[in-house]
């Protein structure tokens, strides 16, 4: 069948469009740029779904640690329209379609979750009410929001920071760590909620075939790590020193208190019902994972 990306063309996306080529999938993204296999959002609101659509994901979003960009009213109303909108007019077209599509995946954050030092989270957590970015989480996921009588099955998928060579973070902290200048963000004993980039495309193919799933997934890989751990893995599998912290006021200057909170705090966020769906994870610790991400030639 034919899968629809929205916002298939970043960094999950690509790597999800791969993942599901290889499984002999038909696929379209959704894009603000025209291009081949693509329609934009304006074809999508006019024209609706391709025939032949089986699974719609939304993944679309304004980078929102863009460091160009300052963390301005206008900036936030388009890292929260960029997301919301997108995947309001990808439900919209399942709304309309003639024949539905048998599973919308969509996606969050786990800013959904407030920042604690103790608590744990597991997909049935209370959160999305306490700051910007946890209620853009809430908006966002209830965008998704579907007629029951449609009998579209919907999964959310609650993201961690995803670690991946080709962008992200690891794209914007390559540099600074393979010069040995690299190193934990404060005290570094903040939880840091991470998955790898070939698990998540691979929990997106989960939530798309695995038949009886439906409703929130903790994208993150199942060891729980601090910040400065990470630190420690990648300079190790980079071969450098990585004890010089990025001081948090440093973090607060450049991207705004409100925002830097992404690096300068973090949750303990279990997978717990993805561990229960039977899925399998490549990378389910950060040392095999940093392995991978540190590669120099990919
Ligand atoms: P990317 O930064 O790679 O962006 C994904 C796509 O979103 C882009 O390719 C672009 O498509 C589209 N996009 C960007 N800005 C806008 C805009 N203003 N309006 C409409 N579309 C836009 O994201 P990732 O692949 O890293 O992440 C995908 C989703 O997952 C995002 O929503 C992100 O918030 C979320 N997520 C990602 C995490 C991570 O660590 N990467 C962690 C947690 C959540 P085009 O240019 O073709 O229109």
């Amino acid at each position: 069948g034919t899968i629809v990306l929205g916002g298939g063309s970043g960094f999950i996306g690509t790597a999800l469009s791969n993942l599901l080529k290889s499984k002999g999938y038909n696929i379209v993204v959704v894009s603000r740029t025209p291009g081949p296999s693509r329609m934009t959002w304006s074809e999508l609101q006019s024209g609706g779904l391709p025939k032949g659509t089986t699974a719609v994901v939304s993944l679309a979003g304004q980078n929102v640690l863009d460091p160009t960009r300052g963390w301005s009213p206008g900036f936030k109303q388009n890292v929260w329209a960029s997301r919301v909108h997108t995947t309001k007019y990808l439900a919209d077209a399942i709304k309309e379609a003639d024949v539905k599509p048998k599973v919308f995946v969509s996606t969050s954050g786990v800013g959904f979750y407030p920042p604690s030092m103790t608590k744990e989270y597991d997909e049935s957590s209370e959160g999305g009410d306490f700051d910007f970015l946890s209620k853009l989480c809430t908006d966002w996921e209830n965008a998704t929001q579907l007629p029951a009588n449609l009998n579209v099955r919907t999964v959310i998928i609650r993201c961690g920071v995803v670690l991946g060579r080709n962008g992200g973070m690891i794209r914007q902290m390559f540099l600074p760590f393979y010069l040995g200048l690299g190193g934990p963000v404060g005290s570094g004993n903040q939880y840091l909620p991470w998955i790898h980039i070939h698990d998540v495309a691979s929990l997106y193919l989960h939530a798309i075939e695995t038949k009886d799933l439906t409703g929130v997934l903790n994208g993150v890989a199942p060891q729980l790590i601090t910040n400065k751990e990470f630190a420690k893995s990648f300079g190790r599998a980079l071969w450098r020193p990585s004890f010089i912290p990025l001081p948090t006021f440093v973090l607060n200057m450049m991207f705004s208190e409100e925002r830097a909170k992404i690096m300068t705090e973090g949750q303990k966020v279990i997978p717990k019902k993805v561990i229960k769906s039977g899925f399998n994870y490549a990378y389910p610790d950060i040392n095999s994972a940093a392995k991978e991400f540190a590669k120099l030639i990919y």
